[in-house]
């Protein structure tokens, strides 16, 4: 199978809509390369992020996900049809070009998306490559398909960068549509390899701000021993009209981003731990 022609993997920002680019590739083909890795769908590449992983990085982000998070602000990448076809020796070419340059600036690469183990075969393939290269890598996961990763795969990621979404079976459900399991054993799996883990929390008023939850899940994420960071992201509507776009029902129109307050107060539940937040 080939990949369409590529202008640019490089997208202007990853809140733009980006639709059907794999809508002409049959799904024989698509199942071909779930299997193989031999090919992703990347929603888009984004070039010089500083708040994706340490220092300065490159991004792409995968298209595919089995969350649907209420706060999700980037809907268009829950589907594989919305991510352009890119092999893996197109995306390590691409990404190998900036690897001086990562390495001055002690970034990477950041495989996010969407979910990147709904495509764990083009992961893993990618992040060897990466690591042949010398090149740091860094992987945002929802934790979900982990366990699709064996232990030497888990090798080729220098950092995993784990959604906690909130705390409680229930509540975790009500958000995410899915359980919240599978997350905390991929957690507890890392802890055991001291491989390193930064977590991300988004912060979203009236949803996944009760300081009961948050005490609990600072104390396990302290109990782990592996966590360099927990990052506390406040929530926005920079997504609201992906919603819209793709009709949608989005239920946190009248959600305002957290206070400075609310969030140095989150901060200092994790800090309380012992945990590095910001
Ligand atoms: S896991 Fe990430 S990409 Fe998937 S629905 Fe949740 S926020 Fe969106």
């Amino acid at each position: 199978m080939r990949a369409e022609p590529i202008k640019s993997l490089e997208g202007q920002s990853p809140y733009e809509l980006r639709l059907n680019q794999s809508a002409g590739v049959p799904e024989s083909a698509v199942k071909q390369a779930l299997k193989s890795g031999d090919m992703g769908f990347v929603h888009s590449f984004t070039t010089g992020s500083t708040v994706d992983g340490p220092g300065v990085r490159v991004v792409g982000w995968t298209a595919g996900c089995q969350w649907r998070c209420l706060y999700c602000h980037n809907p268009d990448t829950w589907t594989l049809t919305n991510g352009l076809p890119v092999t893996v020796a197109r995306a390590t070419e691409e990404i190998g070009q900036y690897r001086s340059g990562l390495q001055i600036m002690r970034g990477g690469f950041t495989l996010s998306g969407g979910e990147p183990l709904m495509q764990d075969r083009f992961a893993v393939k990618l992040f060897t490559a990466l690591k042949a290269m010398n090149i740091h890598t860094a992987m945002e996961t929802n934790g979900l398909w982990g366990e699709r990763l064996s232990d030497e795969e888990l090798d080729t990621i220098d950092l995993v960068m784990l959604g906690i979404k909130t705390w409680g079976a229930e509540k975790h459900r009500r958000l995410t549509g899915k359980d919240i399991g599978p997350t905390l054993d991929f957690a507890r799996r890392l802890a055991v390899r001291k491989q390193p883990i930064w977590v991300r929390f988004v912060l979203v008023p009236g949803l996944t701000d009760d300081p009961e939850d948050l005490t609990q899940m600072a104390k396990f994420i302290a109990g782990l021993g592996n966590v360099e960071r927990v990052e506390v992201l406040p929530f926005h509507q920079l997504g609201r009209f992906k919603w819209q776009n793709l009709g949608l029902d989005y239920t946190l129109d009248d959600v305002n981003p957290p206070s400075l307050e609310l969030i140095n107060s989150t901060c200092a539940i994790f800090r309380a731990e012992g945990l590095n937040a910001a």
